[in-house]
């Protein structure tokens, strides 16, 4: 009995012992396992697999494709724009870099989920395309000689060319002539060496001016010839036709008093034409003479004057009396200048001519005491 005793008081003890020992190894177990599991899920939930150019790695859940290329170190770079020769021409001015997820094109801020492939193509040199272009080469205009009388020497013709052009630089590559261009001949003539002038009176008529001008040369039995502005002329019909009925020259000037250097060939014959037809309205004819402004000359200005039936003049004696200087200074400018088949050019408008008229008188009887007589353009040019 003591036996049993002592043994059951023993087994009860030994038994005690182990029920304490289970509880904290099960613990560990279960805290081992519970870690486990949670690396696990960690893992699982937390990473997930993608393909990057066909080859998988793991990234965190939420990453976006731009996490991916800053975790990678993959540089995203535009390409170069080179010519057909290899030299740069623009840095980064090729093909763009581009990503994409499952074949579509996404940008940076696409959010990668499971299973995505992407692939990123990098940036790509390009070679700029080269346009061909056939050119119009126009020819240039050289004028020969002083003289006041505008003649066509030559009407030349323009060239061709075939232009190499970057399409994307716009620069040009290469030039082929395929014809060249034969320039524009003018001649100003003086017609004659007689010891004759014409004057000429520009940029009216002036309701003041002309007529002080007009009473001048018609009391010295002088002919002159107006070269009159159409759209100022609009105003005063009257005074073309008393110029016209007296037996001077109305010549065109353009309706506006246009530059015609640079103009196209409709807008030099749209001015010349509709100035003939105020003249035409205020004296029955149409003028035979055409000045253009600012003594521009073109092959277009002359063909133009022709198509409506003008010859074109410019002048041979300038004192510049349009600048406004003294009576006596704009008459010692015309003898300084003054040679035999002069085409001398006064204004009696576009501003104050009061000296213009002051000098007028002074400039007859200058040239008549140096033997000059006073002749229309037509008797110049007729004259040769
Ligand atoms: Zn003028």
């Amino acid at each position: 009995m003591k036996v049993e005793f002592f043994n059951k008081s023993f087994l009860d003890k030994k038994s005690a012992s182990t029920n304490e020992a289970v509880p904290v190894a099960n613990y560990a177990v279960a805290g081992m396992l519970l870690l486990i599991i949670c690396v696990f899920l960690y893992r699982i939930v937390l990473f997930i697999p993608v393909s990057l150019n066909d080859e998988w790695i793991k990234i965190r859940w939420g990453s976006t494709v731009r996490d991916v290329i800053v975790k990678e170190k993959i540089v995203l770079k535009r390409g170069d724009l080179k010519d057909t020769k290899g030299k740069l021409l623009r840095k980064e001015g090729g093909r763009a870099p581009g990503v994409f997820i499952n074949g579509s094109e996404v940008s940076l801020s696409a959010i990668l989920r499971r299973g995505h492939r992407v692939t990123i193509r990098p940036g790509v040199d390009i070679v700029e395309e080269v346009e061909r272009k056939v050119e119009t080469i126009q020819p240039a205009t050289y004028v020969s000689g002083k003289g006041a009388f505008l003649s066509i020497g030559s009407t030349g013709h323009p060239g061709m060319k075939i232009v190499n052009i970057g399409s994307s630089t716009g620069r040009i590559i290469s030039e082929e002539i395929v014809r060249a261009s034969k320039p524009v001949m003018l001649k100003r003539a003086i017609h004659t060496t007689n010891q004759v002038v014409a004057l000429t009176f520009d940029d009216g008529p002036s309701s003041l001016y002309t007529p002080q001008i007009l009473a001048i040369l018609q009391a010295e039995q002088i002919p002159a010839a107006f070269f009159i502005i159409g759209s100022q002329a609009k105003k005063h019909p009257g005074i073309l036709s008393e110029m016209a009925a007296t037996g001077y020259i109305v010549g065109n000037h353009t309706y506006s008093h246009s530059m015609l250097g640079d103009a196209s060939t409709s807008e030099i014959f749209g001015e010349i034409e509709k100035t003939e037809k105020v003249i035409k309205e205020a004296t029955g004819v149409g003028s035979h003479w055409f000045r253009p402004p600012g003594g521009s000359m073109s092959l277009a200005i002359v063909e133009s004057a022709t198509l409506e039936g003008c010859r074109t003049i410019l002048w041979s004696v300038d004192p510049l009396d349009w600048m406004r200087p003294s009576a006596d200074t704009i008459c010692d400018r015309v003898m300084n200048q003054i040679h035999p088949g002069a085409v001398i050019i006064l204004h009696d408008g576009g501003g104050d001519r009061s000296a213009t008229v002051q000098a007028l008188p002074k400039i007859i009887t200058a040239l008549r005491e140096k033997g000059y007589s006073f002749v229309k353009l037509d008797e110049i040019e007729g004259s040769e």
